[in-house]
């Protein structure tokens, strides 16, 4: 979500301290791990098509199996073991479980981390209200007008993005502030437009 991932300390809070506590508590809830019993029949189910191609040491390799996979989310896990069954033509090693979901789960992670540190360090102080946030949204794309800055972060709402001006002023305009060098209006003109 590009206002979490666009928070950095030292930003306010980029929604109200419970909007933000309950994206905490359904991002705690994508990421919580299944649990050891249930990953250790669900991935017993799955090497079981191998059957006779099953390692001779399996017994003492299985924990290997569970350790790749006990910080996965049951549906993630399903998702990864489905992967191995359509795609896996030899007996599957535990990377070849944890490949196929793990750019998704480390999203899961980092966005859940990402909200309890915003929490902890923001949750205290003045949070953007929708109507700034909105106001900010709406008066980006006029500051890429010509001869103002270019922001291509902007040009989409609500796919909104944090970004520096592509003219190279140093201006940058993100989803709840923006900013620039001494002098120069983030919403103004733009020195450096229309030297490319
Ligand atoms: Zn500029």
């Amino acid at each position: 979500m590009p206002w979490v991932d666009g928070w950095l300390p030292g930003h306010i809070l980029p929604r109200s301290p419970d909007q933000v506590r309950a994206e905490l508590d359904r991002w705690t809830r994508l990421a919580e791990p299944v649990g050891v019993e249930h990953a250790a029949v669900m991935i017993e189910q799955t090497v079981a098509l191998w059957n006779d191609r099953t390692p001779k040491n399996w017994s003492d390799i299985a924990d290997f199996y569970l350790e790749a996979v006990e910080d996965m989310p049951p549906d993630l896990l399903d998702e990864a073991l489905r992967e191995v069954r359509l795609n896996s033509r030899f007996f599957p090693t535990p990377a070849d479980i944890r490949a196929p979901v793990l750019a998704r789960l480390e999203r899961r992670k980092r966005t859940r981390d990402r909200l309890g540190t915003m929490l902890a360090i923001a949750g205290d102080g003045p949070h953007q209200t929708d109507y700034q946030r909105a106001r900010q949204i709406f008066a980006a794309p006029v500051a890429s007008k010509a001869g103002g800055h270019d922001y291509p972060g902007t040009r989409n709402p609500p796919e909104f993005f944090t970004s520096d001006c592509a003219n190279g002023c140093g201006c940058w305009m993100g989803e709840f502030r923006s900013g620039g060098p001494e002098g120069v209006d983030p919403f103004g003109a733009c020195p450096k437009a229309g030297e490319g």
